[in-house]
């Protein structure tokens, strides 16, 4: 049945779960388990274009593992979306939940398309078609999709809204990162780049392992890389390198940050921000830093320029930025990797509290948010650490094996069905 999910990402998630369940000693049926996803949805969305042609676009819905809870992933917008990428995300997201210790199940979902080539209304008719399509796997108690790389707000409440249409009345818990107005929770919208900023601060500390001043590289500034940059320089760390799949702007003095993110709002790139040096994508990724910030897609770190990287550590914002190959050639040169479960957690955690408060139909203010986050995303990060410490392994490792299992225990204990 691998075959079926036959692609680099599902090979690459499939071999760092097995490195964590080899050194967890864990059962063999439990481990061939939970290298295939529970169910997956394969649909196409026939789209009618602004110049009266139809399109399809085909989609997916990937839930891997509903043991503590019911299933929880993003859905993703971009060309290069299939399923093994899809279920590998899937995967993932299983270990985010169980290292964060919250009652959720791991699933992704992703169209294959482009969102920018579509007008606004066609965006929306291709989110309507496609959430009808998934619509018998999602709710509430079942499956919670939230916004990831090219979706957003808009697209969670138009999701939101054919859900509710479907069920005859208002279902906001049916998705997370939706507008705060129709449920969504404040301090949402910021929490996956908080969340890596909080981490990256106690991974700097912990590790002492900068120059002063300290110096970050952002790859990506769309929501992670954006808030994530925004917030380190609340802590008065200089970003002095972002980008976008335009282009990027190097400035080793450091970034105005909020200038930039005014910039991007207004006009739409990066490098539309008139202060700077440029930098091409290439470029960006091996220059000087302290620590390096992967925010945008998958396996840009490989093998090729992972012995080229000049910072000393990465922290990864996106999921999956490093291939297993360039993970090895890392730990050789002594790089060390904050592993995507962990230091983009802040999204899931507060997609959890957006959940509460939806169930709950109680509200929280946008400190009690922030709060909580950090003091989670903290305890979290010094479990990791103080684990990997221990046992003498890297980072990732020990986030997966906390995660895993966390997961595999309820599993024994829940049984196999029937
Ligand atoms: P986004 O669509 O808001 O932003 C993506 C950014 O990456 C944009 O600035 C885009 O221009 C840039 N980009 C795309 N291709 C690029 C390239 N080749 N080189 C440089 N930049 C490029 O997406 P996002 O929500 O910020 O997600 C980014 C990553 O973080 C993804 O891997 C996603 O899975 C992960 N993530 C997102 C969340 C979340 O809450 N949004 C949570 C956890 C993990």
């Amino acid at each position: 049945m691998y075959e079926l999910f036959n692609s680099v990402a599902f090979r690459e998630a499939t071999l760092q779960f097995e490195r964590a369940s080899r050194l967890l000693t864990e059962d063999d049926g439990l481990v061939e388990r939970f290298k295939l996803p529970q169910r997956t949805l394969v649909v196409s969305c026939p789209v009618r274009m602004d110049d009266g042609t139809v399109k399809v676009f085909g989609g997916y819905r990937v839930q891997h593992n509903q043991t503590l809870g019911p299933y929880k992933g993003g859905i993703r917008y971009h060309p290069d979306v299939d399923m093994g990428e899809v279920a590998a995300l899937a995967m993932n997201m299983t270990w985010k939940c169980g290292l964060a210790e919250l009652p959720f199940g791991g699933a992704k979902g992703g169209v294959a398309v482009d969102p920018r080539t579509l007008s606004h209304d066609e965006l929306e008719r291709l989110t309507r078609r496609y959430t009808a399509e998934i619509l018998p796997i999602i709710g509430p108690t079942k499956d919670i999709p939230a916004p990831d790389l090219g979706t957003n707000p808009q697209i969670m409440a138009w999701i939101m809204d054919t859900y509710s249409m479907a069920q005859g009345y208002t279902v906001p818990t049916v998705v997370t990162g939706k507008p705060v107005i129709i449920g969504g929770s404040l301090g949402r919208e910021e929490a996956t780049g908080y969340g890596v900023a909080y981490v990256t601060e106690d991974a700097l500390r912990r590790f002492k392992r900068y120059s002063d001043p300290v110096k970050v590289v952002i790859q990506g500034f769309g929501n992670v890389g954006s808030y994530t940059a925004h917030k380190l320089n609340d802590m008065g760390i200089k970003v002095v390198a972002v980008n976008d799949v335009y282009g990027g702007i190097y400035n080793p003095n450091g970034l105005p940050v909020d200038e930039l993110m005014r910039t991007v709002r207004e006009k739409g790139k990066v490098d539309d921000y008139a202060g700077g040096d440029k930098v091409t994508n290439d470029e960006l990724l091996t220059l000087e830093c302290d620590v390096l910030i992967p925010a945008a897609l998958g396996r840009v770190i490989n093998k090729d320029n992972a012995p080229r990287l000049r910072c000393g550590m990465v922290v990864e914002g996106a999921n999956g930025p490093t291939t297993a190959e360039a993970d090895d050639i890392l730990r050789e040169r002594n790089i060390l990797v904050i592993p995507d479960i962990l230091a983009n957690a802040g999204g899931l955690i507060v997609s959890y509290f957006e959940w509460v408060q939806g169930l709950q139909e109680y509200y929280w203010s946008r400190e009690a948010v922030h709060d909580e986050l950090k003091k989670r995303m903290k305890n979290t990060f010094i479990r990791v650490a103080d684990y990997a410490e221990k046992e003498n392994i890297p980072m990732r490792l020990a986030a997966l094996m906390l995660g895993i299992s966390r997961v595999s225990q309820a599993k024994k204990l829940r049984g196999l069905y029937p």
